[in-house]
């Protein structure tokens, strides 16, 4: 393997390696990414997540502080004092954990509380949890989608979604396009039992939107089921912070609402949202629900943040106000930041060792952005990733921008 041109994803299987002759392959890709500099997965932080956060590099011999822009925390919601009182509230009254799965004994109110209140904040009387929002879509496609079923997804969709299409069949159709979409709606309708299409809401490397009023009207219309998932979109997109689905007044139109708790929402955990019966046989018959341990009393602080999307709107307002500044700040610069109508802002390079530079030189700057690459993106796709948070300064954002000229001098990403 030329490890100049390598990624992560060629790394999964060697031909002629056993399991750890190819752990051993790939911890040499890894030293000579470090030597590099070009290491960027699992740094460490000390500090608690937030707009700036310490960084510790062993190869600076020491901790640097970076405004941050790689968490989802998009409301700043995981250091809120209220919801963070319900926390310690409810580990204080309940404990540190729940003891067991929900099949045997590990169901408690706080989890009936929060599937309560997910689903009413969505106008929906049913919910389910899972440990993760990885889980809720792995899991959940996974118990409904069979050998007779097909999978339509956006070519984009997380890849917790491709991983619940491992038993069914999956067409993907070309990102948000609703031709190729139609396509393979119609060339798929005779042969399967079940049809999903699913979407993410928003995008997560690119912060676009699906189109998905359209979506939806093709979907129905060929007798197929819509699936959402909607982790980057809730609290940040849609008047009221109901996401992608309330911009579009889609509540009654899409079938299977999935999301996680660990984005706007500050803490951790995914959840399913459906029709009763549906969402009852999830509970009954997904294994990673059914026989895996609930989540801890800690769960108590999501019932208050989901309340506090409501009661403090202002959180979603600076959000926005970010994002605009920094978008539009970019854009001026000449960045292509794409089509981005979320929390979520790509800067486009396209070329994988200049990402990787500009990544580099961005954090020795006190900038700490997601460098994204193949198998994430497709090989031309190379962008620096960066989320916005409502608790960013206009000092934090102006750092961001300067930093960006500094790097585009050095590495030439803007167009002359
Ligand atoms: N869906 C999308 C679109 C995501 O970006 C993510 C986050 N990585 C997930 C699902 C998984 O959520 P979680 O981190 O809660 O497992």
């Amino acid at each position: 393997i030329d490890f100049n041109k390598a990624s992560f994803k060629d790394f999964e299987n060697i031909p002629g390696s056993d399991a750890l002759a190819t752990a051993a392959e790939f911890q040499q890709y890894l030293n000579f990414l470090k030597e590099q500099g070009h290491l960027n997965y699992r740094i460490e932080s000390r500090s608690p997540v937030g707009p700036e956060m310490d960084l510790i590099l062993p190869e600076k011999s020491g901790t640097i502080r970076a405004v941050c822009l790689v968490s989802n925390d998009y409301l700043g919601f995981s250091q809120h004092p209220l919801i963070k009182q319900a926390v310690m509230d409810g580990i204080r009254d309940y404990g540190t954990g729940s003891g067991a799965s929900p099949a045997i004994g590990g169901h408690f109110f706080y989890h009936e509380l929060l599937e309560g209140k997910i689903a009413g904040f969505y106008g929906k009387t049913d919910a389910i949890l899972y440990t993760t929002g990885y889980t809720a879509n792995s899991a959940t496609l996974q118990c409904l989608l069979h050998q007779q079923d097909l999978a339509i997804v956006d070519m984009a969709v997380h890849a917790s979604v491709y991983e619940g299409c491992l038993k069914t069949n999956t067409k993907q159709f070309l990102h948000n396009n609703l031709d190729h979409l139609e396509q393979i709606l119609a060339a798929s309708r005779e042969t399967y039992r079940t049809r999903f299409v699913i979407v993410d809401g928003v995008y997560s490397q690119d912060g676009d939107i699906a189109f998905l009023d359209r979506i939806a009207e093709l979907t129905h219309r060929y007798g197929a089921y819509l699936v959402v998932d909607d982790a980057h979109g809730i609290g940040v997109v849609g008047e009221t912070g109901r996401g992608v689905i309330e911009m579009f007044g889609l509540f009654d139109q899409v079938d299977i609402i999935t999301g996680t708790f660990s984005k706007a929402l500050g803490n951790i955990g995914g959840y399913v949202i459906a029709r009763p019966e549906l969402v009852n046989y999830l509970k009954y018959q997904s294994k990673q629900h059914l026989f895996s341990t609930t989540a801890t009393p800690a769960i108590l602080g999501i019932v208050k943040a989901i309340e506090l999307i409501d009661e403090e709107p202002v959180w979603q307002d600076r959000l926005w106000e970010n994002i605009t500044y920094l978008k539009d700040g970019l854009t001026a610069m000449g960045f292509d930041v794409g089509t981005t109508a979320s929390a979520v802002i790509p800067v486009k390079i396209g070329h994988i060792p200049k990402t990787l530079e500009a990544g580099k030189l961005l954090l020795e700057a006190g900038v700490y952005t997601n460098p994204i690459m193949y198998p994430a993106v497709s090989r031309k796709n190379a962008r620096i990733r960066m989320n916005v948070m409502a608790t960013h300064t206009r000092a934090h954002l102006d750092r961001v921008l300067n930093a960006f000229a500094d790097v585009d001098r050095r590495v030439k990403i803007t167009k002359p």
